[in-house]
């Protein structure tokens, strides 16, 4: 088989939900992955930040084969001798008080969901139903029927209602639109503290400080969905640290197993979580051992091997290379350490002819919406490969 039929295949017998790349990966170590045919690549999307250790980091690899060997499901009927272990490394890490593990993003923003609505009738006494979650314009958490309700996203939506009622749509980066859309019914305020498939769209400067402190005026519960801003993306360990500020929950998912196996955790530090009563809700495969043992070499392996700061230190160099391109077709570079936005002139005719170019030289990346190219490649990236990058991106972006 070639990179026709391979394609072949998904085309003829897959649901057409994605747009790929013409590309065909068969094996990724670190930050480089390569296709069927032998060809090397620099991955600049990671999974979309699942991958921010790397491919097939060899750590949490072993730790995915011993697990695999030793015991990997027991369902939540029974206890494991993985789940507390990573309950507590959580906790620690990220100063928590109670963690909900789930599979994949969008489960823990239900899960969250759930929880703040319970958290209203019990502490508040918010009327039977009438609770209030507001999220902001142009947000992503994923692609449940629920979410998706409150999408301002035009495609995510149409065609798929009704949706869930008790959502309230507000601009992003806009504290006084926060202030002025909190009710008596209002349980909880969730925001990504960048947002990224929007385009990496960072908010004015102390947004979240002040949304912090609107939230706990009017006792809503401030949710930070750290999916992709989590785990180092940003330079931090999360996002908000940026701004110094603590959210009541934090949400994590993609880079928790370094890209081995879906894992996400719903993360509390107020009394969020102890609303959820046995039966309440729960997952088949949440908090399993297989996944509890990877996710927790994958946190060990961000901290032990340096992995934010490196993001840090690289993603001021990587912008700053990006910024040095001089050309007509970039319109704004702009992120915070590894999480970088490329946005391209609307002249130009859209970002993906552009990706589509830079595969051809052996970068991947993704356009995000129609003109925003994002770099976000595994937070182990050294100099050189950026260089080894620039070479490539820069001719392709100054159109020679
Ligand atoms: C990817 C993402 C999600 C959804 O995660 P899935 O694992 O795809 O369900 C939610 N929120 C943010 C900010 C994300 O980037």
């Amino acid at each position: 088989m070639d990179t026709r039929d391979y394609i072949r295949l998904e085309e003829e017998l897959g649901a057409h939900n994605y747009k790929p790349l013409d590309v065909v990966l068969s094996r990724g170590e670190g930050v480089w992955v390569w296709d069927v045919e032998g060809k090397k690549y620099l991955d600049c999307l990671s999974a979309y930040s699942a991958v921010n250790q790397g491919h097939c980091h060899p750590k949490i690899q072993r730790t995915m084969i011993e697990q695999a060997q030793t015991l990997t499901l027991t369902s939540r009927a029974f206890r494991n001798d993985q789940l507390g272990r990573l309950y507590q490394e959580l906790c620690e890490l990220t100063n928590s008080h109670k963690v909900l593990p789930m599979n994949s993003g969008a489960e823990a923003v239900e899960t969250v969901i759930k929880a703040v609505r319970k958290w209203g009738y019990t502490t508040k006494g918010i009327p039977p139903d009438q609770a209030e979650v507001i999220v902001c314009e142009n947000n992503f958490h994923g692609r449940t029927i629920a979410i998706i309700g409150f999408s301002s996203e035009f495609q995510y939506r149409e065609g798929f209602g009704p949706f869930a009622p008790g959502f309230n749509v507000i601009p992003f980066g806009d504290a006084t639109a926060l202030k002025r859309a909190i009710t008596a019914n209002t349980v909880g305020f969730l925001v990504e503290p960048i947002q990224g498939e929007a385009g990496v769209i960072l908010p004015p400067s102390g947004y979240l400080t002040e949304v912090r402190s609107i939230c706990t005026d009017h006792n809503v519960v401030l949710v930070l969905d750290e999916i992709q801003t989590g785990l180092g993306r940003t330079g931090k360990l999360l996002a908000e640290e940026h701004d110094g500020i603590e959210a009541d929950v934090t949400l994590v998912g993609k880079a928790l197993s370094g890209g081995f196996y879906p894992i996400s955790a719903v993360l509390s530090n107020s009394e969020v979580l102890g609303v959820f009563m046995p039966g309440d809700h729960g997952s088949t495969f949440g908090g399993n051992p297989l996944a509890c043992a990877v996710a927790r070499t994958a946190c060990r392996v961000l901290i032990e091997e340096g992995m934010i700061e490196n993001a840090e230190a690289m993603g001021d160099y990587f912008q700053s290379q990006l910024k040095a391109i001089r050309s007509d077709t970039i319109k704004e570079v702009r992120g915070k350490g590894l999480m970088i936005g490329v946005e391209l002139s609307a002249e130009v005719g859209g970002a993906r002819r552009y990706c589509e170019k830079l595969m051809t030289r052996g970068i991947l990346c993704k356009e995000t919406h129609d003109h925003i190219i994002r770099f976000t490649p595994p937070l182990v990236i050294t100099k050189d490969q950026i260089d080894w990058a620039m070479e490539r991106i820069a001719p392709v972006l100054s159109g020679s």
